[in-house]
Parts: C-alpha cells; structure tokens; sequence
C-alpha cells in the first residue's frame, strides 16, 4: 500500500472528484480528512471509507473561502492526528458561468474567494509542517480553463489561471525540501458541475439535456467526459513516493483538447 501512515486533507470530498480521490488514497492505506460546507456529503464519504477500507476518514465543516474557518480545520486535524496533513488536495471549487459584461461583483469575487483565495489559505496552513518533515504533497486541482479561456467564463477562467501561478510559486519554494506541487487540468469531468453546466445549457438554448452533454463531449477529441476515477489515479500517483520527481507541474487530464 502506497500510502500508509499518510494523513490526506482533501478539500471538497463530499461528492465528485473529491470522493473519487478519497476513495483512491483510501485503497492505498492513507487516513483521510475530508472538507466541505455540507456536512452530511463529507460524512457519508467519511463512512464509505471506513467501511470499505477500515480507514480512518474525518469529516470536517470548513468553507475555504473563510481563512478563520480554514484555520479551524488545520487546528482540528492537528488535534486529531497531533500533526497535519502530509498531503493536501485543493479540490473545493465552484463554477459558474456568465457572459463579462453581466458577471457581478458577488460571482466573480465568490470564484476568486473559492477556487484561489481557498487553495492559497490550505496551501499555507500545511506547508510548515511538510517543510519540516521533509515530506509533503499539495495537489491542487486546477481545470484546463486554467491555461486557455472559453466564453462566459471568465471569473471560473481567471481563478484557475491563479491557482496555476501559485502552484509553480509553490513548487520552487518548496523544491528542496521533499515537498511537491502540482495541480491537475481535467477538461469536463462526469460530477454534478458538469450536470449543472448541462442545465444551464438547456436553460439558455434549445438544446435538450442529451444535446447539450454532446456538445461538452465534443470539445474533447475523444469525444467524451472524463470520469472522476482517472482524475483520482493522477492525484494518487503524485501523492505517492512515484512520483516524487514531478513538481510545478500542470497536467491535463481531458481527452487532448489542450495540448500545453
Ligand atoms: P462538485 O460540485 O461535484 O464538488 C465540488 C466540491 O467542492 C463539493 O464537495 C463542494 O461541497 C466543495 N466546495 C465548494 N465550495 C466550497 C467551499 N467554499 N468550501 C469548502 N468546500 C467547497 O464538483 P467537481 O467534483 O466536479 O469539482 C471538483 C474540482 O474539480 C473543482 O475545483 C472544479 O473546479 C474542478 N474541475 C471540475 C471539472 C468538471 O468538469 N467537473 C473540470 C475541471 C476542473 P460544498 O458545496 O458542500 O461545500
């Protein structure tokens, strides 16, 4: 087992990717700490996890846009396991979408308070503690709207793009010091945000529902969503001694649409 005696702090592992990458630590022996602002999510997947893989799995209430609230949940985990996390998903993200000129003040700073100013507050609180272990992994899971722009998008797009700044800062900071960071681009991904963008789709244009996931299908060549596990086997792969070579790195996951 490829995790053992590892404590992984996954942001947003109440649903979607953030369970997907829970239950794949969890298979490789690591005890997990799992965050969101709906408690009954994170505590579902906290049992999963202890039933199917005997595991321990804390559920936590934490909105990372709230640095208080991200301070509460470091001084928890460091309460619970007297240390903390030596690997950290930054998973917890929002998207919304809205042509420019009527993307408000509330959306564009809620996606900048989520998707960046969350990552950099986790980042933070649990880089000390790697630094002085000689061992950490932060894996932040970006979108490939980090490194290109789509329509209607900007605020989700601009935040991305953030995080993918702060994860090469990151990484060089850290270098020598046994740490890694990197962030993860998938392209569309088969959670409910994909299912929320596919209703807003049909929301603002004649499509039907089908129509509208053929249309996200069809910006990757190979002409499909990504599945939430193939987000988790590259998130497992750099959390573990594997891949301890790969830092800075942004790497898609979305089929080759992008291709940088
Ligand atoms: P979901 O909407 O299914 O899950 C998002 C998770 O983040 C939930 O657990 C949610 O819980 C949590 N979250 C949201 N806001 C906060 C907050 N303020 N504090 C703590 N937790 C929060 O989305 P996905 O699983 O698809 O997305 C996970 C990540 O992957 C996101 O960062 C997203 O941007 C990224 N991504 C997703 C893609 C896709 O197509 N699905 C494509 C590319 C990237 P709660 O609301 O209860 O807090």
């Amino acid at each position: 087992m490829k995790l053992q005696h590892r404590i992984a702090l996954i942001t947003g592992g109440g649903r979607g990717i953030g369970r997907a990458i829970a239950h794949a630590f969890a298979r490789e022996g690591a005890d997990l700490v799992l965050a969101s602002r709906t408690v009954a999510q994170v505590e579902t997947v906290a049992r999963e996890i202890a039933d199917d893989f005997g595991a321990r799995a804390f559920p936590f209430v934490c909105d990372v846009a709230d640095v208080t609230s991200v301070d509460r949940l470091f001084a928890a985990v460091q309460e619970e396991f007297r240390r903390g996390p030596d690997i950290l998903v930054n998973n917890a993200g929002v998207a919304e979408s809205a042509p420019l000129t009527r993307t408000d003040d509330e959306l564009w700073h809620r996606h900048i308070a989520i998707n960046l100013n969350g990552t950099f507050y986790c980042t933070r609180a649990a880089l000390p503690q790697m630094i002085e272990r000689g061992w950490g992994r932060v894996i932040n899971i970006a979108s490939i709207a980090g490194k290109t722009g789509a329509p209607y998008i900007a605020a989700y797009s601009a935040s991305k793009h953030g995080v993918l700044g702060l994860t090469r800062s990151a990484a060089l900071e850290v270098a020598s010091k046994g740490v890694t960071v990197n962030a993860i681009c998938p392209g569309y991904v088969d959670t409910e945000m994909t299912t929320r963008a596919v209703e807003n789709i049909t929301k603002k244009t004649r499509l039907s529902a089908e129509q509208a996931l053929d249309s996200l299908k069809q910006l990757s060549p190979q002409n499909r969503v990504i599945e939430p596990e193939e987000v988790a086997a590259l998130a497992l792969l750099l959390a573990t001694e594997d891949g301890r070579g790969i830092t800075g790195q942004a790497i898609n996951v979305d089929g080759g649409s992008v291709m940088f």
